[in-house]
């Protein structure tokens, strides 16, 4: 069963990993799809043909979700392009500029800040006016266990996906008069790009630690985005969905 049939999602950071996993997902369940990349035009461009093969609409747009004014182009390009709607915006994008509060720059924090959690401010902000009007949105936040737990090297990381879930709880109360839910994907460990970059030891003590013993994939995350932007949770706004393979448990 096809449950984004005719919906239109625009994910932040779709070129590679988990955003990419969602797009691929999404778009096998029939939802029209924007996403944005960073610097991997060959890669986002593969992945908008890719879509396109599935029957569905597909566009990559090089946009930097850290920047406010950038978004707010973004989002007018991406309602030119999709007939004037958007049903689902997925907060994904992110990094990490991993070290101990030791050592760890002022440069490195803020960096850190800005693409993980301004970046969810600027993206929601700029698609706020198209689901008032429709009287209806799902928003997506991808937050992270660091998050909810913390991690000893990560404050920056930790701070900016801690936020935002204080940031999706209150848009959940603001927005929710108007049949707009907020929620958050907290992720675990989830083999991608971003996590091949840890020591192999750091790696096995995570994975160690995972009741399920094994990391989690992109379609992990995907599914559950599925779950969350479709009809079967209108009723489910405001929370965190911890997708972890019982990490936090
Ligand atoms: P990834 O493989 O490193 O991919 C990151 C994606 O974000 C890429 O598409 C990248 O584009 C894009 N991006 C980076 N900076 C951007 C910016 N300023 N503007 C727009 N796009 C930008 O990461 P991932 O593992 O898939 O993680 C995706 C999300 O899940 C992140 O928010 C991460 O914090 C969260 N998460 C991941 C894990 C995990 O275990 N992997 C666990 C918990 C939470 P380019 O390809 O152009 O660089």
């Amino acid at each position: 069963m096809k449950l984004l049939e005719g919906k239109t999602a625009i994910i932040t950071g779709g070129s590679r990993g988990i955003g990419r996993g969602i797009a691929q997902v999404f778009a096998k369940h029939g939802a029209n799809v924007a996403f944005t990349y960073s610097s991997s035009s060959a890669a986002a461009e593969e992945l908008a043909t890719e879509l396109q093969g599935l029957g569905v609409k597909a566009k990559a747009y090089q946009s930097n979700a850290a920047d406010f004014q950038a978004s707010q182009d973004l989002v007018a390009e991406v309602l030119k392009d999709f007939d004037g709607k958007i049903d689902i915006l997925i907060n994904n994008a992110g990094i990490t500029k991993d070290n101990l509060l030791m050592r760890i720059s002022e440069e490195d924090f803020d960096t850190v800040i800005e693409v993980n959690l301004k970046s969810v401010f600027n993206m929601t902000k700029a698609v706020q006016r198209t689901m008032l009007k429709q009287r209806q949105g799902s928003i997506i936040n991808m937050s992270s266990v660091v998050g909810v737990k913390g991690n000893a090297g990560q404050t920056n990381y930790a701070a900016s996906k801690a936020g935002i879930i204080g940031f999706s709880k209150s848009v959940a109360l603001e927005l929710g008069s108007r049949s707009i839910r907020c929620n958050v994907v907290a992720p675990g460990f989830i083999e991608t790009e971003m996590t091949a970059k840890l020591d192999e030891k750091v790696v096995e003590g995570w994975r160690a630690g995972i009741p399920l013993k094994r990391g989690g994939s992109p379609e992990d995350i995907a599914n559950a985005c599925v779950y969350l932007g479709s009809e079967l949770s209108t009723y489910v706004t405001g929370q965190v969905l911890n997708v972890d393979g019982g990490m936090l448990t």
